[in-house]
Formats: structure tokens, sequence, C-alpha cells
């Protein structure tokens, strides 16, 4: 792999890092190595325990978090894989809204008997770091699908270290861009590369990264992937580092989309709620209940009726649609994962598909 000197912006790191040595006939891009196993002798050995091509993509996300990266199948192999690691009846404190994928992922564990979960709202920040006190790991996601609570990580992280505890950060609607939990104290990171890094909603992926000075943990995962097998598809790998090369790009664009349209949305008779964390390019808006949003995200051109998120095209949800949504998301909640279109276009399609929900009430 090049190499980087550490001081370099996280612009000029999702560009440049990953490739191949500026050395003649070396390809600017790590090629596609579809094997499933290799000449013996050497680091790899076997398809399940490594590749050249998921190897370029962890060294540019694990540069931009801080940390040492592993790549698996989607973002859900990621997390489940952290949540394994929780030993028998320990305590994990967790986000009451969080992704529903890692809510019932916690709450199967603790129908099991495997482990106890313990729900907190995140922003409460004195609730947490007083849930703190029994955990053996403590999972953050910030901000939360779909409510879009800020959890402090950095009073989080102290509390939870205080107790012996390891703090997990979820940092897929943040991005390391606007956002790295391990400077702030995570021990782990955890991403589905499908949403922002990989950016083109061609890709299901996960990662994890963990801390510098976690290297026996490091070790521990890695060795649990080769035997879980819960390893990422090749070229999944080297489309997300095709996408990681504009993540700065697109999140600054489609952060300034999102704030373009706060104020806007905001003044809309149809709009009773925006929520917004202050950064990124998620919004959730809250309209008159389930037909209203239903109607909504049906009347639109451009915007796409679509889950996922962190694609460059503009897509929204009602969340309630699926059961498994937590009961305190507001039946009208409508998550709006913001693309990097032209704002003037989208608002035109949105406000012309919320004008429709406002004379629906009033016909
Ligand atoms: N974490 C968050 C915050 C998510 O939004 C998602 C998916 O929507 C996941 C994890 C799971 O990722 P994947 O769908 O790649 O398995």
């Amino acid at each position: 792999m090049a190499d980087l000197s550490p001081s370099l912006s996280p612009a000029t790191v999702a560009v440049t890092a990953g490739r191949p040595p500026h050395e003649p006939d070396q390809p600017l891009n790590v090629p596609i190595a579809m094997a499933s196993t290799f000449v013996a002798g050497g680091d790899r050995e076997y398809g399940r325990y490594g590749n050249p091509t998921w190897s370029a993509f962890e060294d540019a996300l694990g540069r931009l978090e801080g940390g040492r990266c592993l790549a698996y199948s989607s973002g859900m192999a990621a997390v489940t894989t952290i949540l394994d690691l929780v030993g028998h009846d320990a305590t994990v404190v967790a986000p009451r809204h969080a992704y529903q994928g890692s809510i019932m992922s916690l709450a199967d564990l603790e129908a099991r008997g495997r482990i106890k979960a313990h729900l907190v709202d995140i922003e409460d920040t004195a609730a947490v770091v007083a849930a703190c006190a029994d955990a053996a790991l403590v999972w953050l996601e910030s901000p939360t699908n779909p409510a879009l609570e800020v959890a402090d990580i950095e009073t989080i992280a102290a509390a939870a270290h205080e107790a012996g505890a390891y703090v997990v950060v979820d940092n897929t609607f943040a991005t390391p861009l606007l956002q790295q939990p391990i400077a702030l104290g995570a021990d782990i990171v955890v991403h589905s590369a499908t949403k922002y890094l990989s950016g083109h909603s061609d890709v299901l992926l996960g990662a994890i990264v963990v801390a510098p000075d976690q290297a026996e943990l490091y070790d521990v995962l890695l060795n649990r992937r080769s035997l879980t097998g819960s390893t990422p598809g090749t070229f999944e790998t080297w489309l997300a580092l095709r996408g990681m090369r504009t993540l700065h790009l697109r999140v600054e664009r489609a952060q300034a989309n999102a704030q373009a349209l706060l104020a806007r949305l905001e003044e809309h008779a149809a709009v009773s709620e925006v929520r917004y964390p202050g950064f990124g390019a998620i919004v959730s808006i809250v309209v008159d209940g389930e037909l209203a949003a239903d109607l909504l995200v049906r009347k639109t051109k451009l915007w796409v009726h679509a889950t996922s998120l962190g694609g460059v095209e503009s897509t929204f949800e009602r969340r309630r649609r699926w059961k498994t949504e937590a009961k305190t998301i507001p039946e009208g909640l409508v998550r709006m994962s913001v693309g990097i279109e032209d704002v003037e276009d989208l608002w035109a399609d949105l406000s012309t598909a919320l004008d429709g929900v406002t004379a629906s009430r009033n016909p």
C-alpha cells in the first residue's frame, strides 16, 4: 500500500489511502482480487482470512477513523459480531432509539438469556452515565436512527471506562468526516458501509474500526471473522473504496442541501416538526399521522420512497411502516436522506408533495 503521512487531511486520505505504491507499472487503483486461495507461505493463505482488495478498503477507513479496520459482509454482520463478544449475563447499555436491527439483535440475545439490555435516552447524559456503572458494553449510535438524538460521546466514554466497560459507536450517520468517535474516547466504531461510505446505493458492506490501544481486540475480531465467515465480498469492498474517493464532496454537498431545506420545511404548513442533529444530511420531519406521511412519500417524482440512506440520490420513508420500529417514533415521522442533487429541484419536488398533503387535509 502507498505510504501516507499521518498528518494528511481527511479529504486527502479519502482520495489517496488504500492505493498501490507509486512505482512503475503499478495500477492507480487496487485490483479486484477474485481469489478464494493464495499461494502458500504468506500472511493470507485463504480467501476467508484476508484479501488485498479488502485490505485497501480497510486501510482507507482505518485511517479516516483513526484505528484498525476490518470489513464485514454487512453492517449487521459487524453489529452482531461485537454483540457476540459480550459475556454471559453481562449488561449492554444502548439507545432506546437506534437502528432497529441493532435493537432487535439486543432483544434477541436478551430473550435467549445471553445478555441484559438496558435501553436509555442517549441525550440524557446523566442517566446514561448512571447506567454505565453496571455495563460491560456501552453501545452508542449518534445521531440515532431515525430520532436523530446526539450523545455526548466524550463524557459517556469516560464514565464507561471508569466502570470498566467497552464503548462502541455506530458512526454510520455522521461518517468519519463529521465525527471521529475514537478521538472522543470510543474503543470501537461500527459502520454500515452500505450508506455514506459506499454512497451509491449499490453495495451491502459493514466495518469495525478498533482503537489503536486495543490491539488484542483487533486480533480477537480478526480471528472471529475468519471463523464465522462474515467476510465482505471483494467487489463490494472495491466499490466502497471507489465511493469513498468522493466521500468528502458528497457529505459536504448533501449536508449543505439538508441545511438549505431545514428552514423551508419548518415553515411548511404540512410539517409539524423538523428534527436535525446540527450536522449531516439526514433530516426527520413529522407530518400529521400515518396517512399524511404515506401520501407524501407517494407524491414525489425525484425523492425516492425507499429504505436505507446515504446515497447520492435523495430517498425518504415513513419509519413506522416497519412493524419493528420503536413505538415512541411518531407514526407521521418521515426520515429523509438528502442527496447531492440540485437543492432547488429537490425543494420544488418536495414542496409540491407537501402542498398535496396540506390540500388533502383541507379539501
Ligand atoms: N447501523 C445503522 C445506523 C444503520 O442505519 C444500518 C442500516 O440501515 C445498519 C447499522 C445495518 O447495516 P446493513 O444494512 O449494512 O447491514
